[in-house]
């Protein structure tokens, strides 16, 4: 009989497979980092005599590990077919010590996104849910934080998450669940191109994550070149499904936007885009774009002049605006530069 891949499976499921015993507990045995020792979590005999009937415990394999100056790390995973990804780990050592960790949804992407490097490698495949929780605890066992307490989660790595949204809906519950890690939903944030369909069916979700949104032009006539979903998805759609949002009180939808020298970096643009947010409970993040060595490349990186100035005029406009100094920089690990060569 060919083992299921645990990572994923609820306690009902591990019930459903015959163990006798408090599956929860099992459960947060796979689940918890903190309870694993060096090879990985450590089971009672009837624990392991489950696994070694039934269950697959084989993680995505550490391939590569690029230590950037600013203390993140590029972490490169090989999965079980030998498709490759890679993960983010970006420790922050403010007051308390807290930890984001930048995750794939899928295999390259389908996009497209002219800017992106992950769009160059074409979508491979989608990972399956088992994949993006392994993915997660196998950065936790080798990276820390071995407690959700400290730990932020964000779906910006390579692939569309909404583009795989059943994966990441199943890697929610898992990850969410009290019984296991329980990572608070508000500290993962799914981060999307604007795909409309998807955001509808997130919206059912059993736990609800942050939500940000990959804006780049306040015009479809810009957007469509820079992003082909915006053929199928138009601003105006776009715009009206985050209308439609289940937002939790107070919370804000993040709008990304790759700033863009000499492209989308203008003044006009940064009226345009506050005109196109409305009344929308937001937060713009500005991102200078990165470039990623490509001399064919048509996109340059933002004068220091214009960032200043692009996000200025959003401010007096009412927006809230943060810019993104992009992480790992130095390692290929910053926005939009994950990519593995086939
Ligand atoms: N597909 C999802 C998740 C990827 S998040 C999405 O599009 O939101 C990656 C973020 O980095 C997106 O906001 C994207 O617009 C941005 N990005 C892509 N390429 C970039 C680059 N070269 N420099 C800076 N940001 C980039």
């Amino acid at each position: 009989m060919k083992r299921a891949p645990v990572w994923d499976l609820l306690p009902d499921e591990l019930r459903a497979l015959g163990y006798r015993r408090d599956a929860g507990h099992l459960f947060g045995r796979f689940q918890r980092v903190a309870t694993w020792d060096d090879r990985g979590p450590a089971l009672s005999r009837e624990a392991r005599a489950l696994a070694d009937a039934s269950l697959d415990l084989a993680l995505p394999r550490i391939v590569g590990e690029v230590p950037s100056q600013d203390g993140s790390t590029r972490l490169v995973f090989a999965l079980a077919d030998g498709a490759k990804i890679e993960a983010v780990h970006m420790p922050r050592a403010v007051r308390r010590p807290r930890v984001t960790v930048c995750l794939s949804s899928q295999v390259g992407c389908a996009m497209g996104c002219t800017f992106c490097a992950t769009a160059r490698m074409g979508l491979v495949r989608n990972l399956a849910a088992h994949e993006i929780v392994g993915q997660l605890l196998a950065l936790l066992h080798r990276h820390g934080p071995v407690s959700a307490q400290q730990l932020s989660i964000v779906f910006m790595g390579m692939g569309e998450p909404l583009h795989n949204v059943e994966a990441v809906m199943r890697a929610l519950d898992v990850l969410c669940d009290p019984a296991g890690l329980g990572v608070a939903p508000s500290r993962v944030t799914v981060s999307t191109a604007g795909h409309v369909a998807g955001l509808e069916r997130l919206a059912s979700s059993r736990y609800l994550p942050e939500l940000a949104v990959s804006v780049n032009a306040a015009t479809d006539e810009l957007r469509r070149q820079l992003m082909p979903i915006d053929k199928k998805w138009p601003l105006s759609e776009l715009r009206a499904a985050l209308a439609r949002w289940p937002k939790r009180p107070h919370q804000k939808i993040t709008l990304e936007y790759v700033l863009l020298g000499g492209v989308n970096d203008d003044v006009a643009s940064a009226e345009r885009l506050a005109d196109w947010i409305g009344d929308l409970r937001h937060i713009v993040n500005v991102i200078p774009f990165n470039a990623w060595g490509d001399e064919r490349s048509p996109y340059r990186e933002p004068a220091e002049e214009s960032v200043r100035a692009f996000t200025a005029r959003l401010y007096e406009r009412g927006c809230l605006v943060t810019v993104r100094r992009s992480r790992g920089r130095d390692v290929r690990a910053a926005c939009g530069t994950l990519a593995v060569p086939a």
